[in-house]
């Protein structure tokens, strides 16, 4: 199930490991003066005596670099570094530090990657919660431990809007938490609580882009009226309009053919992106034509569940029709696939 959840997503790639993998290493330290093999060729070498350097030490078995002398840091980075680390004693310890120690924790990756290995999913969720840590911050530890669903939607709704906001404006952060949460509808749901929207119908025929692609599908449809002998092939021509959830921004797809090669089919897969509007054009200008939309039009609009624009034209003018629902209600939800259609229902309310 999981791995066809990452089949949904193509070209998605697991970059929560990218993630570690660019954190520092494990810190290394010293307990002891340079061992006597270490030291006499260096020192033959350098003419330097070593034997006063030491490495600062606060464990014989598991060296580190030593932390600001702190009784209940010590107890920390003691606890972390033992093979059976005892969870409930850390979250509670957590809890006790003064809010200089968490900082020192939650500005220390070492300790985010400690407790990735040490911590289960929800014990991470405790751990962030104990630390006092800003929603940012808790989404991106909870991300690097793998996260649920569950775990995210009562800190995305206890959070003030201005952390919420600071979370949709970081790219890297929601790319991680995509990856972290696993299925695509449960990031989608996330995205809602955070605040992401879909444009409306009005939004999406404001927007520069949309029109420049309105534009260009229009041209290609050779608009006019019919003439005998046919001399220029007039023909629908249609695409569908994405929100990338991560990016915040517009992308599209477009196809010759109108409404059977756009709405009555399956959108194709864009990356971190769902479906909020697609359009095609009615280019036949003749008496014999209508330009509003087709009862299929309307029909399909309404099944699909997203606002749909009809590109045409009226006594030489630029002119739009909408079918469909004004806006696409929620970012989860898809009748066949993440990506695709909400359906009637609008989609899936988080
Ligand atoms: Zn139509």
């Amino acid at each position: 199930m999981h791995i066809w959840s990452r089949l949904q997503q193509p070209g998605r790639s697991s970059r929560g490991a990218q993630v570690a993998a660019q954190s520092p290493p494990a810190l290394a330290g010293g307990g002891q003066s340079l061992d006597p093999a270490t030291r006499s060729p260096t020192e033959g070498r350098f003419g330097w005596d070593f034997s006063r350097i030491k490495v600062h030490a606060d464990s014989q078995t598991k060296p580190r670099v030593q932390r600001s002398g702190d009784g209940n840091l010590s107890r920390l980075n003691e606890m972390l570094d033992r093979l059976d680390v005892p969870e409930g004693e850390v979250i509670r310890l957590l809890g006790e530090l003064t809010s200089t120690e968490k900082q020192t924790v939650l500005s220390d990756v070492s300790y985010r990657d400690r407790m990735v290995a040490a911590l289960a999913n929800s014990e991470m969720a405790d751990a962030v919660d104990a630390l006092g840590a800003t929603l940012a911050v808790k989404l991106a530890w909870m991300a690097a431990e793998g996260t649920s669903y569950d775990l995210v939607k009562p800190r995305i709704q206890a959070a003030p809007a201005v952390e919420r906001g600071a979370v949709l404006g970081d790219r890297v952060l929601l790319a991680s938490l995509r990856d972290g949460l696993w299925w695509w509808d449960d990031f989608a749901k996330c995205m809602e609580l955070l605040g992401r929207t879909a444009p409306d119908v009005t939004a999406l025929i404001a927007n520069s882009e949309v029109e420049r692609v309105l534009e260009t599908a229009w041209l290609k449809s050779n608009p006019g009226v019919r003439v005998v002998p046919v001399q220029k092939y007039i023909h629908e021509e249609g695409g569908w309009i994405y929100l990338n959830l991560i990016t915040n921004e517009l992308v599209f797809q477009t196809k010759e053919g109108g409404p059977d090669s756009t709405s009555l089919r399956l959108p194709p897969a864009v990356e971190d992106s769902i479906v909020v509007g697609d359009f095609h054009t009615h280019p036949q200008l003749g008496p014999d034509f209508q330009r509003p939309p087709s009862p299929e039009d309307t029909e399909t609009g309404k099944g699909n569940g997203v606002p749909g624009i009809i590109r045409t034209e009226e006594n030489g003018q630029r002119k739009y029709f909408f079918y469909g629902p004004p806006v696409r209600t929620h970012l989860a939800g898809g009748k066949f696939r993440g990506w695709s259609y909400p359906g009637e229902s609008g989609g899936v309310a988080p």
